[in-house]
């Protein structure tokens, strides 16, 4: 394996290891804070300087940037996107390896997050540290959106990270999001945008009613 794919793996068995399930809104997200301030001081080591965000339930977001002396305006920022938290495991028994274990067996890593998305979370980090190396003159800004609470409510995340850049008059010029979405083999498919999520209310009108035998 090569030295960047090694670190890639080690990277995302440490976040694995690191439990951010998210049990949904107003819920404390302690591991989540952990898994960002393990992410902000890799990247602080190769000088993408980490900011913490904290929502008041203790949700943590990292925005990282590179943003070199003399920066070209005709190169447009790029941005990587992530989020560390991830969907409760249900009953532990159930799996063949524990969930937050990260083991290996015939070259296949097993955790929760594994796939979605502490890999691709690694893989970009590791990637932006490898071509920070490599180009230490590049003009352009790097940076990374690292969220907590997606895989639930989803408002104390992305939410509070794009009111704080907002208020700012920060823009979004090119984002990649680094979610699984394969078909059948790693990076057959890259999608242009996303599904989204669209939220409303159903009134059904009559009169209520009960059935005492479901089934
Ligand atoms: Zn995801």
């Amino acid at each position: 394996m090569s030295m960047p794919a090694a670190e890639v793996v080690r990277f995302t068995s440490d976040l694995i290891r690191i439990d951010t399930s998210n049990y949904g809104p107003d819920q404390d997200g302690p591991g989540e804070r952990d898994a960002a301030e393990y992410v902000a001081a890799a990247l602080a080591e190769v000088g993408l300087e980490p900011e913490l965000y904290e929502s008041a339930s203790r949700r943590t977001t990292v925005v990282a940037r590179w943003e070199p002396a003399g920066v070209d305006a005709s190169l447009p920022p790029l941005l990587l996107h992530g989020h560390t938290d991830v969907v409760p495991t249900g009953d532990e028994a159930h799996w063949t390896y524990p969930p937050f274990s990260a083991e290996i067996v015939d070259d296949m890593l097993y955790g929760r997050g594994a796939a979605d998305m502490k890999g691709s979370l690694a893989a970009m980090i590791v990637a932006a540290e490898e071509y920070v190396k490599a180009n230490p003159n590049h003009k352009g800004t790097i940076a990374l959106l690292i969220t907590s609470d997606e895989e639930a409510a989803a408002k104390d995340g992305t939410v509070r990270v794009v009111e704080t850049l907002m208020a700012r008059g920060e823009k979004i010029t090119y984002c990649m999001v680094g979610e699984p979405s394969s078909s059948k083999t790693l990076g057959d498919v890259v999608k242009n945008g996303r599904r989204g999520s669209i939220t409303g209310n159903l009134y059904i009108q009559g009169i209520q009613g009960h059935v005492a035998y479901p089934h």
